[in-house]
C-alpha cells in the first residue's frame, strides 16, 4: 500500500518509460487532419515560424511614428509626411522619417525607417490648415521602442514554435494558423479498453433484477478516455468466474491499456489480482492510501498484441486504420480500479490519466491542485488522502468550496451535483471555515 505521492509517482516513472520507448522506436501512429479538426489532439510534428513574427516592425497604437529624440522638449510639433494604415503597400510608406517629421500610423501598420516609436493619438492635437503641410503638436515624450514590437522580437523565421507532444489549443490552433498551416500532422488516438466486472452487473439493454446495478464506470471510463485524448473500446461485462474474465482480460490487454472496474477488493469474489497473477502480471501497486480508491491495482503483463479483439469478446471496435504500426512495448499497462462509481472516477483522474497522455504522445504535466476557501468545517479522519466530491462557487478571486452531502464512493447522484474534489491531507482531522483548501478541478 503507497502513499498518493509514491503511487502517483510510480505511474508518472512509468508514463516516462512510454514516452522513451515510442520515441525511440518511431512507433507512434499519425494522421494529418486539418487545422480545426486538429484541435484538442497532440501534435506529431513541430511547427516552426515561415517567416518573422512580425515579419515588419509593428505599430501597437493608433498613433504618431517619430524619432523619440525629437520630443525631447515638449510640446513638439513635427510635419505629418504621411498616414500609414494596416495593410498598407510598401510603396505607401515614406522612406525614412527625418528630423521633425512625423507619420500617421495606425495599430498593425509597419513602422517606417527612421522612426523609433509610436506616440499615442491620445498625446497629440493636429493643427491642418487648408493649403498648409499638416502639423501635428505632441505633449508626451516616448522611449525608443514605444510601441513598436520590432520585425521577428516574436519569432524569428525558422524558429520551432510548437514541439510534437503539445497538446493543441486554442492558442496552439491560432499559432498553426499564424504560420499558414492549414492541416496538422498528429498522433491517432491510443485504444483502451473498459472492461467492468461484477455478477451483479448489467448493461443498459437490460432490465436490473431486483438486486442488480446498471453498470455506470464504463461509461463514466469511456468519457473520461476521450477527454484525455484516448479511443476507449467497451469489452462486455465480465462476471466474477475466473475463466471468463480471463479470456476478456487477454481481448482487453490486445489495445494500447486495459482499465478493469471493480473486482480488486478485499471480498471473496474480487478476482482480479488472483486472474493477473496467473497471467504472470507484474504489480506495481495493489492499493493507495486514498479515499475513495483505495485497492486500485496497477501493473503489466505480457499481452498478444494485433487488433482483433476474439469473437467471444463481442466488443464493438472500429477496425484500426490501415497501416498501423504495432507498439513497442511488449506488454501492456492495466489498472484495476474499484468498482464503486466515484473511485472508479477519481482512481481514473488520480493514475490512469497520466499514462493514457503518454500514450497518446502527450508532453509530461505535473499533477497540480488549485486552492479555495473552505466554505464549512470538514471533520475527516486521519491516515488516508482524501478526494470528496465538492462544489468551488465564488466569483472572480472569491473561489469558495464545499463538499457535496454524500452517501460514500457509491453515490453518483452526489458527485454528478459536485464540480470538482477537495483534497484532504490524510493527517487533518478538523479543517475549520475559511482555510484554504486544494482542489483538484475536473
Ligand atoms: P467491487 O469493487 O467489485 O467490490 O464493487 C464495489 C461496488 O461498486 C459494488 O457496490 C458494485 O455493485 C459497484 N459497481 C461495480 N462495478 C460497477 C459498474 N460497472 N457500474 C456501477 N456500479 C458498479
Ligand atoms: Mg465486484
Amino acid at each position: 500500500m503507497l502513499s498518493f505521492e509514491d503511487a502517483r509517482r510510480a505511474v508518472e516513472e512509468h508514463a516516462a518509460e512510454i514516452r522513451a520507448a515510442c520515441k525511440d522506436a518511431h512507433t507512434q501512429n499519425t494522421e494529418t487532419l486539418d487545422l480545426l479538426s486538429a484541435a484538442g489532439r497532440v501534435l506529431a510534428e513541430s511547427v516552426g515560424a515561415d517567416r518573422d513574427i512580425p515579419p515588419f516592425p509593428r505599430a501597437t497604437r493608433d498613433g504618431y511614428a517619430v524619432r523619440s529624440a525629437d520630443l525631447a522638449k515638449l510640446p513638439a510639433t513635427l510635419d505629418v509626411i504621411a498616414e500609414i494604415k494596416a495593410g498598407a503597400q510598401p510603396g505607401e510608406i515614406p522612406s525614412q522619417v527625418k528630423s521633425g517629421q512625423a507619420a500617421a500610423i495606425m495599430t498593425g501598420a509597419p513602422v517606417p525607417a527612421g522612426a523609433d516609436a509610436i506616440v499615442m493619438v491620445e498625446y497629440t492635437s493636429r493643427q491642418d490648415k487648408p493649403a498648409a503641410i499638416a502639423r501635428v503638436e505632441i505633449s508626451r515624450s516616448v522611449a525608443p521602442g514605444e510601441n513598436i514590437v520590432a520585425r521577428g522580437a516574436e519569432a524569428k523565421s525558422g524558429s520551432p514554435l510548437l514541439a510534437a507532444g503539445c497538446q493543441l489549443n486554442h492558442a496552439a490552433i491560432a499559432l498553426a494558423a499564424s504560420v499558414g498551416k492549414s492541416r496538422l500532422e498528429v498522433y491517432v488516438r491510443p485504444r483502451v479498453a473498459v472492461l467492468t466486472t461484477g455478477d451483479e452487473i448489467v448493461d443498459l439493454d437490460t432490465e436490473p433484477g431486483p438486486t442488480q446495478i446498471r453498470n455506470s464506470n464504463s461509461y463514466s471510463l469511456a468519457v473520461q478516455i476521450q477527454q484525455a485524448g484516448g479511443e476507449p473500446v467497451l469489452l462486455p461485462i465480465a462476471p466474477d468466474e475466473p475463466k471468463r474474465l480471463r479470456e476478456l482480460i487477454v481481448d482487453g490487454l490486445r489495445p494500447d491499456l486495459l482499465l478493469m472496474t471493480g473486482g480488486v477488493s478485499m471480498g471473496r469474489y474480487d478476482l482480479v489480482e488472483q486472474v493477473l497473477a496467473e497471467m504472470k502480471a507484474e504489480f506495481f501497486f495493489t492499493g493507495a492510501k486514498i479515499q475513495p480508491g483505495r485497492p486500485v491495482v496497477f501493473g503489466r503483463v505480457r499481452a498478444s498484441k494485433g487488433d482483433r479483439l476474439s469473437a467471444a469478446s463481442g466488443a464493438q471496435k472500429k477496425p484500426a486504420p490501415e497501416g498501423r504500426k504495432t507498439s513497442p512495448l511488449s506488454r501492456t499497462y492495466f489498472f484495476g480500479l474499484p468498482g464503486n462509481p466515484v473511485s472508479t472516477m477519481v482512481t481514473f483522474e488520480l493514475f490512469a490519466r497520466p499514462m493514457l497522455k503518454a500514450l497518446a504522445g502527450m508532453l509530461p504535466r505535473q499533477l497540480i491542485f488549485l486552492h479555495a476557501k473552505l466554505k464549512s468545517e470538514i471533520r475527516s479522519k486521519t491516515g488516508l488522502k482524501r478526494f470528496l466530491p465538492a462544489t468551488l462557487s465564488g466569483e472572480f478571486e472569491n473561489a469558495k468550496v464545499e463538499l457535496v452531502r454524500w452517501q460514500g464512493s457509491g453515490d453518483i447522484a452526489a458527485t454528478a451535483s459536485a464540480n470538482c474534489y477537495i483534497v484532504i491531507p490524510p493527517d487533518r482531522e478538523n479543517i475549520p471555515a475559511g482555510d484554504w483548501v486544494a482542489v483538484l478541478m475536473r
